[in-house]
């Protein structure tokens, strides 16, 4: 190795950080990998394994008329390793990648460790040397220690990118739902007091949010639906902290049946136009994109399993055949504020040695981050032209790197990411998500071609 060689560390060895260092090591580099197991362990793992699933064996479907599906074969023609070991370790699950998980991680462990250019340290990494260092040793370090990573860890990035409230902890997450699946007929678009955040004045019959106006029967069973409904249980280290202005709608209504009228189901300064009057109760809905193609309930993170989401929250006529993109949850992870601190490459606007991959940099579920993991190996390793944004990856990338509107919050691989198209007269639903992925399948065939 020449004196000038790059060394490139990746910090945590799971789903994002062995796909990067396999990219990297694909593209000729050494790598050196920090993996803190088994010297301490998370409380999520339970083996010392690379690329340890800490809970389902899914890596959802592979169907080609699905984002899940499209964005496997996407990585899969970028010589992904998690999706080769995914095939490798299959088991019988219909439309689904299911794995042994054993054979998954041993499949990982051993195709890396094989490597002559691979080296493995088990520690845990409470910071990264400075830039100066960094330069003066030609080193690159890839972050993916995902979303259990250890709070000395998490704190330094935070302090490296030299804004504290870019570290969340939390995800307490709001459905998400298909735009076109909203019945119009059953929503009235309005902002309180009809105050947008445009700047020009709000018309009657324009404003920020759909709103679901309920009334005082539909509210009563709406309220009843949820004290009945089933909740996930909590992890043993997931105590139940929660921000006050972030509460489960759960913990709301526990506190009282009127808690969520007097919450975020407040019905003042919204005027529905088919009664003249405030409603009794109302649902918002507010745009998650530019495209407009998604739109969240606000205020309704929530524990509730998500087969039960759907039943509670189809019970609203407006969401009665509604499609949901993403379901609530409210659990423990550490991730940041990606579109504030990182370059379009994944690497840190005040650090651009330091990259970062998987679900820290606000993806979520084991493909997703190794998708970003990849991509962060990629990146890493020298010139690599992004995915554009009509592909999963790309569009997965994008929304990392440039944000939704609002809060920034962890997104999972769906075709709403996608640019908007409309459905066409007499096309299905999913004869239109069929053509979405057609199109993102020829628009990735003819970014792989100018790579090649
Ligand atoms: C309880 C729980 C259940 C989940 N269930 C699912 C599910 O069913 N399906 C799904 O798709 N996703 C699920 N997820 C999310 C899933 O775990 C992540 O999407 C995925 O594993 C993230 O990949 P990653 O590589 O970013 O992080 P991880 O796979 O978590 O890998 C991070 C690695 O970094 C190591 N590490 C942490 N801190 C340090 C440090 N300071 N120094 C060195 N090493 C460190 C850890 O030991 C770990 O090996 C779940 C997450 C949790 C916490």
């Amino acid at each position: 190795m020449s004196k000038n060689s790059p060394i490139f560390h990746v910090v945590g060895g799971g789903l994002a950080g062995c796909e990067a260092a396999w990219q990297l090591l694909q593209a000729g580099h050494s790598v050196v990998m920090h993996e803190m197991r088994p010297v301490r362990m998370t409380a999520a793992h339970k083996t010392s394994n690379l690329a340890e699933l800490v809970c389902s064996n899914s890596l959802k479907s592979l169907g080609v008329d699905s984002a899940p599906g499209r964005l496997k074969e996407e990585m899969k023609a970028l010589d992904s390793l998690i999706v080769r070991a995914a095939l490798d370790a299959a088991v019988p699950a219909g439309q689904a990648l299911a794995v042994d998980r054993e054979v998954f991680s041993n499949f990982i462990t051993e195709k890396l460790s094989q490597h002559k250019n691979f080296t493995k340290i088990e520690e845990e990494v409470t910071s990264i040397p400075d830039a100066a260092t960094l330069e003066e040793t030609n080193s690159y370090w890839i972050v993916s220690t995902g979303p259990l990573t250890t709070p000395d860890l998490s704190q330094h990035i935070a302090d490296r990118a030299g804004r504290k409230d870019n570290l969340y902890f939390y995800d307490a997450i709001a459905p998400v739902i298909l735009a076109e699946s909203i019945n119009p007929e059953k929503v009235f678009r309005a902002s309180r007091y009809g105050k947008d955040q445009r700047e020009e004045p709000a018309e009657p019959e324009c404003g920020d949010y759909l709103n679901i106006a309920l009334n005082k029967e539909e509210y009563t069973n709406f309220i009843t639906a949820i004290e009945q409904a089933e909740y996930m249980p909590l992890h043993d280290f997931e105590e139940p902290r929660y921000f006050e202005s972030c509460l489960p709608v759960e913990v709301m209504v526990s506190r009282g049946r009127e808690t969520l009228r007097f919450g975020p189901m407040k019905p003042v300064g919204l005027t529905d136009p088919s009664t003249g009057r405030w409603p009794w109760a109302v649902i918002q809905l507010r745009q998650e994109n530019k495209e407009a193609t998604m739109y969240s309930m606000v205020g309704f993170q929530t524990k509730m399993k998500w087969p039960e989401q759907k039943r509670v929250f189809s019970m609203l006529t407006a969401l009665a055949d509604a499609e949901f993109l993403r379901f609530g949850s409210v659990h423990r992870n550490t991730y940041f504020n990606s579109p504030e601190i990182l370059n379009a490459n994944l690497s840190m606007k005040n650090e651009p040695r330091i990259f970062l991959a998987g679900q820290i940099t606000g993806v979520e579920g084991y493909t997703e981050s190794a998708a970003i993991g990849l991509l962060a190996g990629r990146f890493a390793a020298g010139s690599f032209k992004r995915p554009p944004v009509a592909t999963l990856m790309g569009s997965l990338l994008s929304y990392v790197v440039e944000g939704g509107l609002g809060l920034f919050q962890p997104m999972n691989a769906n075709l709403g990411l996608l640019p908007p198209t409309d459905r066409k007269k007499g096309e299905s639903k999913q004869e239109k998500k069929a053509r979405q992925c057609a199109l993102a399948k020829e628009v990735f065939t003819n970014y792989l071609s100018e790579l090649n």
